[in-house]
């Protein structure tokens, strides 16, 4: 049978609980109303097992196979971003100033009608674990999830992700060997100086010129000291300094992000950071405080799981809708976490929907319901393919 089809006549059904979640988004780690709803429709749907509460919000879902085997985990994010939704759909965001506009609801519903499907008919060696994240974006629901033993709890043998990318054409797939998002570590910076009239510069130590600089001589980081073909990105993108036609200010605040690919030029960049950001300040008579947050570290597929996803999504839609030639995105994932505990890989579902100006974190975004039958089934296959049943 073929699983896309069997998916498509189940899509109103589905596109209902799509619909649902969109109207009702969540910040991360708020989303209450949304774990609700998946946990009912796990345990509706006959799932062995359901955890609540994993990292606050977080659910999981354990279904056991017919027979004995090994366990994987798939795993959904189901949390919403501060944007003020212009789509005017009839089912747009009805909370204020907040949004699904990175298609955490289409995830989440994907997985749930994968879940229901699996647990009719069982027709696998194993446990699958549904993982529905909290907080994926910025807050690191994933990380956490797993700080609180999440796969101690579910020893799974290998992980599984699925972001839409509305970029690509419906029906297709990019699978990545090695890395698939980027590192995102959060620079800020303090320089203070000493006030004066801006008439008299020479009677204060000005931080305005000296964060310009700093702005130009991080880009030399990258581009001086990063090797061309290794990809790395630092941009500055809040500077906030004085409010005066005529003061130099005492202060100037500045903030960004490193992102990077590749643990090594990672940890050279933020290391090599403060050292720039001193240098400069000192030369120039300002003092620096430079603090660096890590964020998340890159997503990076291993060979052998992005092979099998590869084959799973061919299955699905045909080896052609598959791409494997597919440049990283410097975007970051709170899938990340996952992939360094277990071996996995992290795939791009095609939507469409760039051409008509729905990308990701844009207020005009809206998930392509038509995206769920493939996903769906490519969960399906996917399990069928890592714990076959005989
Ligand atoms: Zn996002
Ligand atoms: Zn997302």
């Amino acid at each position: 049978m073929d699983t896309v089809s069997s998916f498509r006549a189940e899509l109103e059904e589905l596109a209902a609980w799509r619909r649902e979640l969109h109207r009702h988004p969540e910040p991360g780690f708020g989303e209450h109303r949304t774990a609700a709803f998946v946990a009912d429709k796990l345990r509706a749907f006959g799932v062995d097992e359901v955890h609540t509460g994993i990292a606050i919000t977080g659910v999981v879902g354990v279904l056991r196979g017919r027979a004995e085997g090994p366990a994987i985990a798939l795993r959904a994010d189901m949390d919403a971003l501060p944007i003020s939704e212009e789509t005017n759909l009839p089912w747009s965001s009805r909370v204020p100033g907040w949004m699904h506009a990175c298609g955490h609801d289409g995830h989440t519903v994907m997985l749930l009608a994968a879940a229901r499907r699996l647990a009719r008919s069982r027709d696998f060696a194993g446990t699958v674990c549904f993982v529905f994240q909290p907080a994926e974006e910025m807050l690191g629901g994933g990380r956490r999830m797993v700080e609180e033993g999440l796969f101690e709890r579910l020893p799974v043998r290998e992980v599984y992700g699925l972001h839409n990318w509305p970029w690509l054409p419906l029906g297709t797939f990019a699978v990545h060997d090695g890395p698939v998002m980027a590192a995102a570590d959060r620079l800020d910076v303090t320089l203070t100086g000493r006030g004066c009239h801006a008439a008299m510069p020479h009677l204060g130590r000005d931080p305005v010129t000296g964060a310009a600089q700093i702005v130009s001589a991080l880009q030399l980081l990258v581009s001086r000291e990063t090797d061309p073909v290794d990809a790395a990105v630092i941009s500055i993108t809040a500077i906030a300094a004085g409010e005066a036609y005529n003061v130099v200010p005492e202060r100037a605040a500045l903030k960004g992000t490193v992102r990077t690919l590749r643990e090594e030029t990672r940890e050279r960049l933020l290391a090599r950071i403060p050292g720039v950001v001193r240098g400069i300040a000192a030369a120039l008579g300002l003092e620096a405080e430079v603090e660096i947050t890590r964020g998340y570290p890159a997503t990076v597929n291993t060979k052998d799981e992005a092979d099998e996803a590869a084959r799973a999504a061919a299955a699905v839609v045909g080896g052609e809708a598959v791409r494997r030639d597919l440049p990283p995105s410097m975007g970051a994932e709170d899938f990340a976490f996952m992939l360094r505990e277990r071996p996995g890989a992290y795939v791009w579902l095609g939507t469409g929907g760039a051409e008509k100006g729905r990308i990701l974190h844009s207020p005009h975004y809206d998930f392509e319901d038509e995206a769920i039958p493939y996903g769906a089934a490519y969960w399906v296959e996917l399990v069928r393919r890592r714990l076959p049943a005989e």
